[in-house]
């Protein structure tokens, strides 16, 4: 099989590609991503071709690989909060028309396409669970910014899900309620606001700053280990019959907490290991106003937690 992933150099797309590498010697993996930084360890592999390619500009380049490959993971996004807020109309440039044109590449040229939603499209559903089927998709007001992220993740797979019946597309949506382990984002240069909360929270423990939690850190999120995310596009990725035409939350409902508990949490960890412990103690949790810390155009989700009735690890 020959794999394309877009966004190879990214957290998920490295994963990914190291995995599809070790699990399946006869694969082909192409990546493409402007950047290599974390992939770095698999460039010389033979079954692997790397890209250094803009989907944004390389158009005629990306439409040939997406021709030539069986399978194609368009990963490259903007997937950061602050970025939301501060420059929406990148991440609906990059977010929905560049991964737009992709997916019509996908359906002019009968590929198969596996594409990442988000546990964001469900927005401010009231839900205890969020269900695939039957939750509903509840973003705010227009003044509210962030919401252009999970607005142009759900009206792709709208666009995806409508190609499916009209011409046959194949393809399957996956939603990844947080995902974390190495290669998240920078810890050394995280970005106040621009990286994800597992990373702020790390990168302030490693350096004995503040672990600043917005409107006090009572959201309530499932955090699912990068390795249990792959195993589950594996089994996507090998059942074709059993994962077409259809969505996924992929996350661990058994994980939940709220986002002070993570804090505390890691904190407590850190202070038990001798080499962290110094600035581990210097380490405040301090709450801070998410119109501070985003932006006016934030507006929080509570509670996200997913109901994993259809995760693709029952698939088998
Ligand atoms: P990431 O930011 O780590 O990776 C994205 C990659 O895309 C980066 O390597 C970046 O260099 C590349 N990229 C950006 N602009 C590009 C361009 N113009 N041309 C080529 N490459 C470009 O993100 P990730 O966490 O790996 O997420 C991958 C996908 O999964 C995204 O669509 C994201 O929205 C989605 N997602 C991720 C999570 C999560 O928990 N990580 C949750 C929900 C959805």
């Amino acid at each position: 099989m020959n794999i394309l992933i877009i966004g190879a150099g990214g957290f998920i797309g490295s994963h990914l590609s190291e995995r599809i590498l070790k699990d399946h010697k006869n694969w082909r993996v192409t990546g493409i991503d402007i950047s290599s930084k974390k992939i770095e360890q698999i460039l010389g592999e033979k079954n692997f071709e790397f890209i250094k390619a803009d989907i944004m500009k390389d158009l005629d380049l990306v439409e040939e690989r997406v021709k030539a490959c069986d399978v194609v993971f368009p990963l490259a996004a903007v997937a950061n909060p602050k970025v939301y807020v501060d420059d929406p109309l990148r991440v609906f440039e990059l977010d929905f028309e560049a991964n737009l044109r992709i997916v019509r590449w996908a359906v002019k040229y009968k590929k198969r396409l596996i594409f990442p939603s988000t546990s964001e499209v469900y927005g401010m559903c009231e839900d205890e669970e969020f269900d695939e089927e039957t939750s509903n998709c509840v973003t705010g007001p227009i003044c509210k910014q962030r919401w252009i992220y999970s607005c142009c993740k759900q009206l792709l797979d709208r666009v995806i899900y409508a190609y499916g019946i009209r011409d046959g597309l194949r393809y399957t949506l996956f939603r990844p309620f947080n995902w974390y382990g190495p290669r998240l984002d920078d810890i050394d240069n995280p970005n106040p606001g621009s990286s994800r909360v597992y990373t702020q929270f790390m990168s302030a423990i490693k350096h004995g700053k503040d672990i600043q939690l917005v409107d006090g850190g009572d959201q309530i999120r499932c955090f699912t280990p990068i390795s249990e995310g792959i195993d589950a596009l594996m089994k996507i990725l090998e059942n074709e019959d059993k994962a077409d035409k259809r969505i996924f939350n992929i996350g661990n409902p058994d994980n939940m907490m709220s986002i002070k508990e993570l804090a505390y949490k890691l904190l407590e960890e850190a202070k038990y290991d001798p080499t962290r412990r110094e600035m581990a103690d210097r380490v405040r949790v301090v709450s801070v106003k998410s119109s501070e810390y985003y932006g006016e155009g934030y507006q929080d989700v509570k509670r996200r937690v997913p109901r994993a009735r259809a995760a693709p690890q029952l698939l088998l």
